[in-house]
């Protein structure tokens, strides 16, 4: 556990850094708080959340009456931990068989690793688990799907060339056949024509419900921590698209900004159904036990150093 914390912060150090030398003055004025946005800005938080942070930081300052600027710190951390926390909710796997989780996100976010990595952890939990290659286009991505299956020792359901959305329906039915717990089904990050990949999605989205009235029981996006507010932008998009239930933040041990997430924080505050967007794991590393459930309270620490 504490290797994850440290590789976390590893990989937030720059931030970590940035943010904390805003704190080693001796005084609290204007300029703290220039810096301190400044440095916000730089960790990928984005206009609004640090706004937001700012003025909470000012109220929390006011009512501690603190004087010093290490404890400012530490009233930042707190706002931080705050804005974060609805977040922060574990990965259900409900009572139906099988449950369905929607995979989606784009190429080179790390979607194929972390159902790996998610494959793992709901086996060692005691979950049969079930592959569904819908990404059909890409033979790669069956191959690579097909070498975390041999590693988790699951099964997969493939078919080269055909329709994702066949391939996801056979897999829930086999699913249902064989009283497998939970079926993932990976999708394609990007097709010949990019125009028509939320189209695609759309459509095994609405087979999976057709081979098991409710599904998929969770729409899970993969985003790479290191694309700042890209990260956002494509929350937003999938989110409008698919209707997402929850994310997995990879790369967090990379060089990772990480602030983009109080912007995905403030956005999921105003999501139509009013819930916020958790955030059930967090990615740091290459390695299948490289997945942690995400911890407002560490990740707030680890951004700010
Ligand atoms: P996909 O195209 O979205 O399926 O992405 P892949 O799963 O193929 O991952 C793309 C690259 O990112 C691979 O080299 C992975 O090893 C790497 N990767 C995925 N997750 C992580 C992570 O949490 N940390 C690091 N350092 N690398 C990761």
């Amino acid at each position: 556990r504490a290797s994850w914390v440290h590789r976390l912060r590893q990989g937030l150090r720059r931030t970590g850094s940035s943010i904390a030398t805003v704190f080693t003055g001796t005084r609290i004025d204007d300029a703290l708080y220039e810096d301190l946005e400044a440095a916000l800005l730089m960790a990928d938080a984005g206009v609004g959340a640090t706004r937001f942070l700012l003025e909470d930081l000012k109220r929390r300052v006011k009512e501690a009456r603190v004087t010093d600027p290490a404890a400012v710190k530490g009233l930042l951390a707190e706002a931080v931990a705050e804005l974060l926390q609805p977040l922060q909710q574990p990965l259900v796997i409900g009572r139906q068989t099988p449950t369905v989780v929607m995979v989606v996100g784009v190429n080179g976010a790390g979607k194929t690793t972390t159902i790996g990595k998610l494959t793992r952890h709901l086996a060692v939990g005691g979950h049969g688990v079930l592959l569904a290659a819908a990404d059909t286009f890409r033979a790669a991505a069956r191959e690579q799907l097909g070498v975390w299956a041999d590693r988790t020792q699951v099964e997969i359901v493939s078919q080269q060339g055909g329709d994702p959305a066949a391939v996801c329906f056979d897999a829930v039915k086999a699913g249902q056949a064989r009283g497998i717990e939970v079926v993932i089904a990976d999708t394609a990050g990007r097709l010949p024509t990019q125009l028509h990949l939320m189209e695609e999605l759309k459509k095994v989205r609405r087979t999976l419900d057709k081979a098991m009235p409710g599904a998929p029981h969770e729409v899970l996006l993969v985003v790479d921590g290191n694309t700042g507010q890209n990260a956002l932008a494509q929350v937003q998009a999938f989110d409008g698209a698919l209707g997402l239930s929850g994310l997995v933040l990879t790369k967090l041990d990379g060089t990772a900004k990480g602030g983009v997430l109080a912007a995905i924080a403030l956005w999921s505050r105003q999501r139509s159904d009013g819930r916020a967007l958790p955030v059930y794991f967090i990615g740091v590393g290459e390695k299948l036990e490289d997945l942690e459930r995400f911890d407002a309270r560490e990740f707030a620490q680890a951004l700010l150093g």
